[in-house]
Formats: structure tokens, C-alpha cells, sequence
């Protein structure tokens, strides 16, 4: 077992870093052994890759554990299941499984994400609107509690649902089984439509997720912000396709001199050509389809060492309105986000901080150098709570704590059921102490 010297850290926005020591342990017995061994009052917190974008997945002063050595995956072609260690990726877990024919049914738009992660943060992807999210093929979960007791949890347990979701502060996950989906090839058959606004790109979201598994809208938040963008529709395909360079991830991006290029000229002119560019009929590489931001390695370093934020938030179907407004106030503050996703979800599940819930999902990327922008958001938030709105924790490095328990009301539950779990408060992190969740 290695552990080091403070490291710094940070998440994948790269707004904030700090220092903790890092465990890398090889197998249970160690891993009990650190837990064992914890006198910290900082604590000890699980993590896998840092996708996550702001300070779930720090520990300032504690220890974080990296758990990439439980990378076990033995699927059931017959039950068409997988047992997966934590530090399994997405993408690990989906070229094993297409091997067989399986894929996994949700994935997020990276392929960089542990089990431990998909499950701490309950990710959704694309296909939310059918198969719901993450934790919705999960079957059951190992668990190391801070007592050193291993157990395992059911979907019929509390602290099943206190953990997923739970940002890796109920215990550290060890395992999991998940189902997995039969598909006939690599590949993923696609139509992409063009829309002028933000109207079409809703009406015609709505109306596709019937006839689709996979829907979701790239929208134009440069210039004047009519909503314009594409829509982009798919199905599992039925042609296999041939792979070329095995599939192996792309080039890094180098950080050049910590400079931001986001601006909004760049970004105009890049959604001007994004919004031309041709539209995609037909078939094309599953991964890819699933995973488009992973061709470039490191790309976070386009916003240059200040970082970036991504806001994601969820509001009910019938408050639309609030676009309308957020657009209005980022105009005229000048700001351009390079990425806008929006998307349609389907059912909720009964995990207290799990984020989706039926109705519209908005993500965007900001740098953090935008003048007004905190101020902006921080009022926006407030809009949000008086609409029924939230923000994804697992993106966020900046909401008011106060506003949590009116994002989550049924945070008390899960702080109930977290203190069950963890009585002495071993599992700790920089986003828990700044957002007062345990
Ligand atoms: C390009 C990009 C695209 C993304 N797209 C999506 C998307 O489409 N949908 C979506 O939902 N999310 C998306 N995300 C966010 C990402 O899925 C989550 O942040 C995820 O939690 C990251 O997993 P990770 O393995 O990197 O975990 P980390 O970021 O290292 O940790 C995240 C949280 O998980 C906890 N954790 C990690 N391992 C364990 C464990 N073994 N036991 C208990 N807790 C643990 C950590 O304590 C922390 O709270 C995206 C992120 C990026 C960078």
C-alpha cells in the first residue's frame, strides 16, 4: 500500500485545488487496514477519476483513497449481468461487455467514470427518459462502512439509497452488480436535426423520446442566444462497424501558457461552425456516439488554469420560462458558453440526492473569469428554488449551502440514514464541509 505526501488536487473545472495525501491500496485487507488506521479528523474519502467538476471528489487535509485496483469485471452472458470492481471505467465495463454482445444502459458523455463514481453521483446519460439513471440497473452493492464491516445492499435497503447519490459519504463502494442491455453491434444509428430555436428544440425533444433511446440537443449560447442548436436522436444499431486505431483515446491538450481561450468570438464563430457543419444519418461507432467529448484528452485546459464551471440544473416541464430568463441575464453579461446540452428526463428514484427528475436538464461550461457571473448565478439560484428547480451537486463548486435542503428536501432522511452508516464521520470532503451536508 503507497500512500503519499499531500498532493494537489482538483476537479475536472479545475476553479479550485487542494492538498490532500492519496492511499493507493491493492487489495481489501488494506484498504481495511487505512480505515482501521484513520485518526484524521479531516477523514477519508473514496474517489475515482476526478471527473466529477468541482470538490466532490476533494478532501483538503484528509486522505483520498483511490480504489483503481478493484478493477474485477465478470460478466454473465446467460443473465446478461456484470460484477464490477469500483474502479472499473464506463469504458472498461463497455468493451468487455460488447465482447458479448452486452452494453451497459446508462452511460454518461465520458467513458473516465469509476463504478464507484457512476454510483456516488447516480449519473444519467442520454437514455434517462427510458431506462432512468445509473442506479436503476443496479442490482446490489458491497459497501466497507467506517466500522470495517463489509455489507451488502439491496435496492430494498435505505442505505442502498442513501449511497447512491450519497458522494461517497456513506462508505467506500467495493463492488456492485449491474444488468446490462443485448445490443446486435458497435454501433449506434443516429439523425441528427438542425432547429431554429428554442421552442423547436423542445417540441421536437418532447415528441422523439417515444421512437428513440438516446435524445438529447446541443443549443447555441453564443450571440444574441435564439436556442438554436442541434437535436440528435439514436437508436442501438444493427450494422457492425470497423474501429480504426483500436478505438485508444486521442490526442492531450497541452495548457498553453494557462490562457483562456473561451471567449465569446471564439465561441461564436465555433457554434457558427458547429451549427453548419453536416448533420450525421446513419450509422456510427457506439463509443463514440456515447462518449463525443473523449477524443480529446485533457480538454478542460482550453479554459486555462483560472478553470471552468459547468452549471447543470433540472426544472419540471411547464417552467420553461426560466430559460428565457437565465439566457436574458447571461446576454448581457456577455457570456458564451462553449457547451450547452439539453435533455428530457424520465423517473426519479427514491435516493435522496439523486439529481434527475422528470423534466428539462440544462448544462453549461463557463470560465470562471466572466465578470458578474457568480453574482448572476447566485440570484439565478434562488429563481431556480422558487420554480421546484436543483443544480447537480456532483458539478457543482459554488451553491450556497443554504439553498441544499430547498434543491433536496429529503436531505434529512439521507443525513439520518448516513449517520446510521458512518456515526463517527470518517467519510468527509470539501464540498460536505462547504455545503453543511453531514
Ligand atoms: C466530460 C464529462 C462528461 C460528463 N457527462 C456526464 C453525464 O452525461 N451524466 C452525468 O451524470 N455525469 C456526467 N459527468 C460527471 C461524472 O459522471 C461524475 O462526476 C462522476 O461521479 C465522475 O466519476 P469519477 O470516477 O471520476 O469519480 P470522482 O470524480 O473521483 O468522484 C466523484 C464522487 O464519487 C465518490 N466516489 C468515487 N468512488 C467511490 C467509491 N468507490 N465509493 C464511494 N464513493 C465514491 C467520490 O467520493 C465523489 O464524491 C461528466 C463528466 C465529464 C468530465
Amino acid at each position: 500500500m503507497l500512500i503519499t505526501d499531500p498532493v494537489l488536487v482538483s476537479g475536472w473545472g479545475r476553479n479550485f485545488s487542494s492538498l490532500s495525501k492519496r492511499a493507493s491500496i491493492a487489495t481489501i485487507e488494506q484498504l481495511q487496514e487505512v480505515v482501521a488506521q484513520a485518526g484524521d479528523s479531516r477523514g477519508l474519502l473514496p474517489v475515482g477519476l476526478h471527473r466529477s467538476y468541482g470538490d466532490s471528489a476533494l478532501n483538503s487535509g484528509g486522505v483520498l483513497i483511490d480504489l483503481s485496483a478493484l478493477n474485477g469485471i465478470d460478466i454473465d452472458p446467460v443473465a446478461h449481468t456484470a460484477i464490477v470492481g469500483a474502479g472499473v471505467t464506463i469504458r472498461e465495463l463497455e468493451r468487455a461487455a460488447l465482447l458479448r454482445s452486452l452494453f451497459p444502459p446508462v452511460v454518461p458523455g465520458t467513458g473516465f467514470v469509476t463504478m464507484g463514481g457512476a454510483v456516488a453521483a447516480d449519473i444519467h446519460g442520454k437514455s434517462h427518459h427510458k431506462t432512468g439513471s445509473f442506479s436503476q440497473c443496479v442490482n446490489w452493492i458491497k459497501i466497507l462502512l467506517s466500522s470495517g464491516e463489509i455489507v451488502q445492499l439491496f435496492p430494498s435497503d435505505e442505505e442502498f439509497w442513501a449511497t447512491v447519490g450519497g458522494l461517497g459519504l456513506t462508505g467506500i463502494i467495493l463492488e456492485l452488480e449491474l444488468n446490462l442491455r443485448q445490443v446486435s453491434s458497435n454501433s449506434a444509428d443516429v439523425k441528427e436535426i438542425r432547429v431554429k430555436d428554442l421552442s423547436a428544440m423542445i417540441e421536437l425533444l418532447g415528441r422523439s423520446d417515444k421512437d428513440y433511446e438516446h435524445t438529447v440537443a446541443w443549443i447555441d449560447l453564443s450571440g444574441d442566444y435564439r436556442g438554436r442548436g442541434i437535436v440528435s436522436l439514436g437508436n442501438y444499431g444493427s450494422e457492425p462497424v470497423k474501429i480504426r486505431g483500436g478505438g485508444s483515446s486521442g490526442p492531450s491538450l497541452p495548457s498553453i501558457g494557462g490562457a483562456n481561450f473561451i471567449t465569446p468570438l471564439t465561441v461564436k464563430a465555433f457554434n457558427e461552425l458547429w451549427f453548419r457543419k453536416p448533420l450525421k444519418h446513419g450509422t456510427v461507432v457506439l463509443n463514440k456516439y456515447m462518449h463525443p467529448l473523449d477524443g480529446v484528452n485533457n480538454w478542460n485546459r482550453i479554459y486555462g488554469d483560472s478553470g471552468f464551471l459547468q452549471y447543470q440544473f433540472v426544472i419540471d416541464e411547464g417552467r420553461e420560462e426560466i430559460f428565457e430568463k437565465l439566457f436574458a441575464g447571461l446576454r448581457s453579461l456577455k457570456a458564451a458558453s462553449f457547451l450547452g446540452v439539453l435533455k428530457k428526463f424520465g423517473q426519479e428514484t427514491p435516493a435522496p440526492l439523486s439529481f434527475p427528475r422528470p423534466g428539462w436538464t440544462l448544462t453549461l461550461d463557463y470560465p470562471t473569469t466572466v465578470p458578474g457571473l457568480e453574482r448572476f448565478l447566485q440570484g439565478f439560484d434562488e429563481e431556480l428554488v422558487a420554480a421546484r428547480g436543483r443544480i447537480y451537486l456532483i458539478k457543482d463548486a459554488r451553491v450556497s449551502h443554504s439553498l441544499v435542503p430547498l434543491m433536496y428536501p429529503e436531505i434529512e432522511k439521507w443525513r439520518t440514514i448516513r449517520s446510521t452508516m458512518d456515526p463517527t464521520g470518517l467519510w468527509q470532503s470539501d464540498q460536505a464541509r462547504r455545503l453543511h451536508l453531514c
